[in-house]
């Protein structure tokens, strides 16, 4: 069974094989977590994301999918881009942003790392409930049970920080 825990942080400092970014479907940066990543990480991942969407996804990259690249200057090997959902009030989107939790865990697999850390994806800039993303996110991370050793969730506030701790419980 993989190791799951949540901190306070920031993921652009953290010391595991892949962090995972709340990217938006262009690939090519954004605010919150994406442009943090993009910031310090350096122009080695946005041109790795342009060669990407040149070569596969011209139309960007579709809500709930995963695809990697290097982490540039950042302390992980790689950066896992996955497209979150945006929170809609009428519409039950929890199998996309499932589907992010997932998705990257099979990429970071398949690249081989052990180690994987998570921001909470959707929950900022596209309006998830905290308590609700990080209920799937713990839950999602669970059933895959992933052929890894440790998985992180990294949060920015203390409201996040004890949604996860919560959903953990
Ligand atoms: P989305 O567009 O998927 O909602 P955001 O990047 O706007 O993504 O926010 C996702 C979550 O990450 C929010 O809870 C936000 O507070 C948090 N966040 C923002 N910057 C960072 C960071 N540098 N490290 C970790 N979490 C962050």
């Amino acid at each position: 069974m993989v190791l799951i825990e949540a901190v306070r942080g920031d993921i652009t400092e953290q010391q595991v094989d892949a962090v995972v970014n709340a990217a938006n479907s262009s690939l090519l940066g954004g605010g919150g977590v994406d442009g943090a990543i993009h910031r310090k990480g350096g122009p080695a991942i946005l041109s790795e994301c342009r060669d990407l969407r040149a070569a596969h996804y011209d139309k960007g990259l579709p809500t709930g999918k995963a695809v990697a690249t290097t982490a540039g200057q950042l302390p992980a090997r790689w950066v896992i881009h996955t497209v979150g959902p945006v929170w809609s009030a009428t519409e039950d989107r929890s199998a996309l942003l499932a589907s992010c939790y997932r998705e990257s865990l099979r990429v970071a697999a398949e690249l081989g790392a052990r180690t994987v850390a998570f921001p909470a994806i959707s929950t900022g800039i596209f309006g998830w409930p905290i308590d609700d993303g990080a209920r799937i996110a713990v839950e999602t991370v669970r059933s895959v049970d992933p052929p890894l050793e440790y998985v992180r969730f990294v949060l920015f506030d203390d409201g996040a920080l004890n949604a996860f701790a919560a959903a953990l419980e």
